[in-house]
C-alpha cells in the first residue's frame, strides 16, 4: 500500500541502481510514482 497516494499495489515497479556501494532497488508506486523504498539486499527499507 503505497503512503502517499493510499492506493493499494498489486506489483512494484523497481529499478536497479549500481554504484559503489553495490547494487541496490528502488520501488515505485505505480500511481503516484512516489519512491516507496530501497532494498539493500534483501529487505524492504520503507522511505518517507
Ligand atoms: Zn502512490
Amino acid at each position: 500500500m503505497c503512503p502517499h497516494c493510499k492506493m493499494e499495489l498489486a506489483e512494484l515497479w523497481f529499478r536497479e541502481l549500481k554504484g559503489n556501494m553495490g547494487k541496490r532497488c528502488v520501488y515505485f508506486c505505480l500511481k503516484c510514482r512516489s519512491r516507496l523504498g530501497i532494498s539493500h539486499r534483501k529487505g524492504l527499507t520503507m522511505g518517507l
